[in-house]
């Protein structure tokens, strides 16, 4: 199962070493100032991702990952990227590492990840997303940075406004390949490849390999070494799935909700409620709460400095509730989640796993429920 297979790491990377440093990150080419900042995180293990594809990156080779989030990917391209940086320097507008998401939350998540794992590596980046101000960002720039964790349009705005070069750019990461064309961004992203060197070193991660990604790795990868990691669709056996049968309404599916949340309350830490339109997040975040209960809705269309600081509130445990959208969710850094809520019957397949993901992680249980009508 990918969840959970994921955090149970790998066993053949460990070694015997008595040493602080975490035995499994040992040996994969890894120096003392990265490997005290895992220690720091408190891993001991490298996942699959990481233990395959950390001394690949390493070796300067073109990667394709086929993972999802959950998986330790992002600290599977972060910590080596870390590695090869550490020995130049940043000049102003001219990075020299870029990594492409496809949402704001995902970017938040990936400077996250930097800021932890370069905390002893002297290295600097800047956050390039759509819905914050271009002035902030400029002046980052300006002073020099080494690495520009970005979405595709905010990246060639700046591009386009002549405040930034790409000539340096040696490494790109682009990360949920799949998702980028699920939300349109795959001609950016080409157009983004095309301004970058051509001898630059490329990782490509996506959880799904549909025709229009497999036709950009073979235009913009070079003699990539495949690794892969996970499989779409099978879930996690820690968690409880339940399918609740419901009135084809609108009303009575509020209520079925709310009667769902009632009855788990007693085990209810946090939870996630899930919706396939941004109108009805937004319904049902309020409906909720004027019946009580702390929910609040992330989706696409929301202001980002809400976004975010709901999102902060929710993993702070300060908000119980979150209703979400599946463009939202995908790949939130939510640990230990202990409800999820389907309200809508997700279209997708992939978007199941990925919503009932958010529970069941780290080998603690999850319930997820599953609100359909025979029409569903
Ligand atoms: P990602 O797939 O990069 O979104 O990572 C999923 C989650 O796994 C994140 O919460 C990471 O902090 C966590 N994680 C990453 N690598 C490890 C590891 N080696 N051991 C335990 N947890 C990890």
């Amino acid at each position: 199962m990918t969840i959970s297979g994921a955090e149970a790491g790998t066993s053949e990377a460990a070694s015997t070493t008595s040493s602080p440093i975490p035995s499994g990150f040992d040996g994969l080419g890894l120096s003392p100032e990265i490997l005290k900042a895992v220690v720091d995180t408190g891993y001991t293990t490298p996942t699959p991702i990481q233990a395959q594809g950390i001394p690949i990156v390493l070796e300067r080779r073109d990667l394709i990952g086929i993972a999802q989030t959950g998986t330790g990917k992002t600290a599977s391209f972060t910590l080596p990227m870390i590695e090869m940086l550490a020995r130049g320097r940043a000049k102003a507008r001219m990075p020299r590492a870029l990594v492409l998401e496809p949402t704001r939350e995902l970017a938040d998540q990936v400077a996250e990840s930097f800021n932890r794992y370069s905390k002893y590596s002297k290295l600097s980046h800047a956050l390039l997303i759509g819905g914050v101000s271009m002035d902030d960002q400029t002046r980052k720039l300006d002073r020099g940075v080494d690495v520009l964790i970005a979405t595709p349009g905010r990246l060639l705005d700046h591009f386009e406004r002549g405040r930034l070069m790409l000539s340096q750019v040696n490494i790109l990461v682009i990360d949920e390949a799949d998702r980028m064309l699920d939300m349109g961004f795959i001609p950016d992203v080409e157009r983004i490849c095309k301004l970058l060197p051509f001898t630059r070193q490329t990782l490509f991660y996506s959880a799904t390999m549909p025709p229009e990604i497999q036709r950009l790795t073979d235009q913009f990868l070079h003699n990539p070494t495949r690794v892969e990691v996970s499989r779409p669709a099978t879930t996690a056996a820690n968690i409880t799935q339940e399918l609740v049968e419901i009135p084809a309404n609108d009303w009575a599916k509020r209520e079925a909700l709310r009667r769902l949340i009632r009855e788990a309350e007693p085990t209810l830490n946090n939870a996630i409620v899930f919706c396939n339109r941004k109108r009805d997040v937004d319904v049902v975040a309020k409906s909720l709460t004027k019946h009580g209960f702390d929910a609040a809705p992330i989706h696409g269309d929301l202001d980002q400095s809400l976004r975010t600081k709901t999102l902060d509130r929710f993993r702070a445990g300060e908000l119980k509730i979150l209703v979400a959208s599946d463009v939202a969710a995908r790949g939130l850094d939510v640990p230990a989640v202990s409800h999820i809520f389907n309200f809508d019957v997700p279209i997708h397949a992939d978007d199941y796993v990925h919503r009932i993901g958010r529970t069941g992680r780290a080998g603690r249980s999850g319930k997820a429920f599953m609100l359909a009508s025979s029409r569903d």
